[in-house]
């Protein structure tokens, strides 16, 4: 008999000056130490990179998507495989969202009611239902550690109104969730919502503070809001969630908003900006974003970043960077996503040492002001 599997967040180390805190989450598939960026896969692979290549990166957890695998190749056949681990071949921790946000941002046709969201596939045009137990009931065939609550995300802007609606619904649907969930072996993260109104979102992080799950997230941020706003939401949110337990925000990867979410009490986030960026021929470098397609870049015989300890920095030149994007090599995509998401997770594990060191302020702090 085995025994069934226990998740586990430890705090390391605290900022005496902000909330911002280091951490180990333990997972069925390893450790996952926060703070620390999580690139996502969308379809069962971080864009043209193989595992090998993405673990170098230093990336632990990754994401997949629930709403794109369930239309793609089917749960059934991730189930059929071994679930997703083996499927992809990536056996650290894993997580999937719940398909939430890309029902209410992608499909068309969709009508939503308390019992969920039907919607036209936009690969066949059949009619697709997803509720919180369908959501629930994919993801626990799907394996990976970490699934999150079938939320409904409204978009910006959105009325009062309308966001109390769907932030009620949305927690309704996470009683539904949890009762619906299987696997003791994956922890299920419910989602606050509440769009830009601080009531709300108070409201909501107050109420899915209750229940005992290994994790919490905050979602819905990102959809167009003004940046401002994105931080006051976390500012108002994270410490109204449980302080022994991970926090994770959702579809955010820029400095800025990782630091100053990191400040507030963040441990995780996730975002497609590295390879999103990779394919439009730019590279993330200490902060900045440089297009390689510049003129500049032709003669330039020196790596992206000469401090970074990446595949691509130790072997290659922006100029030879710079030829493979006006040549049109897929190549210039694999370069470019190492460097890119191996800059984005060694700038939150610069941080999670300097939290351990009791230096974030010192170090991060001109991030916090504009
Ligand atoms: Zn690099």
């Amino acid at each position: 008999m085995s025994v069934p599997f226990k998740f586990s967040f430890h705090i390391e180390g605290q900022c005496s000056k902000t909330q911002a805190r280091a951490a180990t989450f333990q997972t069925p598939h390893g450790v996952f130490e926060t703070p620390r960026f999580m690139p996502v896969g969308t379809l069962a692979n971080v864009k043209t990179l193989t595992p090998d290549q993405l673990r170098e990166t230093g990336a632990q957890m990754v994401l997949s998507n629930t709403y794109h695998l369930h239309l793609q190749p089917g749960e059934e056949i991730v189930q059929k495989a071994g679930g997703l681990h083996h499927f992809m071949g990536w056996d650290g921790p894993m997580l999937t969202d719940s398909g939430g946000f890309q029902v209410f941002s992608l499909s068309e046709m969709r009508t939503i009611n308390d019992k969920g969201v039907t919607f036209r596939s936009p690969r066949d045009g059949q009619m697709i239902h997803f509720s919180p137990e369908r959501s629930i009931q994919i993801q626990n065939a799907l394996g990976a550690d970490v699934i999150m609550a079938f939320d409904e995300c409204p978009p910006y802007p959105a009325s009062w109104e309308e966001v109390k609606a769907s932030t009620d619904r949305t927690y309704r649907w996470l009683e539904r969730c949890i009762a619906a969930h299987q696997r003791p072996d994956q922890a299920l993260f419910p989602i606050v919502q509440g769009g830009v109104y601080p009531d709300l979102r108070e409201d909501a992080a107050r109420a899915i503070a209750q229940f005992d799950t290994p994790g919490f997230a905050i979602g819905g941020v990102s959809v167009g809001e003004p940046a401002h706003l994105i931080e006051k939401i976390v500012k108002v949110t994270t410490p109204l969630l449980p302080e022994n337990k991970p926090r994770y925000l959702m579809g955010i990867g820029t400095y800025r908003e990782m630091v100053q979410a990191i400040a507030a009490g963040v441990d995780m986030f996730d975002c497609v900006i590295p390879t999103r960026l990779a394919r439009h021929g730019a590279a993330l470098v200490q902060g900045e974003r440089w297009n390689l397609k510049n003129n500049r870049y032709r003669e330039d015989f020196t790596p992206l970043d000469a401090e970074c300890p990446c595949y691509t920095c130790r072997n290659f030149s922006r100029a030879y960077v710079s030829h493979l994007l006006r040549s049109r090599e897929i190549l210039a995509f694999t370069l470019l996503s190492i460097h890119n998401i191996t800059e984005l997770v060694r700038f939150t594990s610069r941080m999670r040492a300097a939290i351990l060191g009791d230096r974030f302020e010192a170090e991060f702090g001109s991030w916090l002001t504009e």
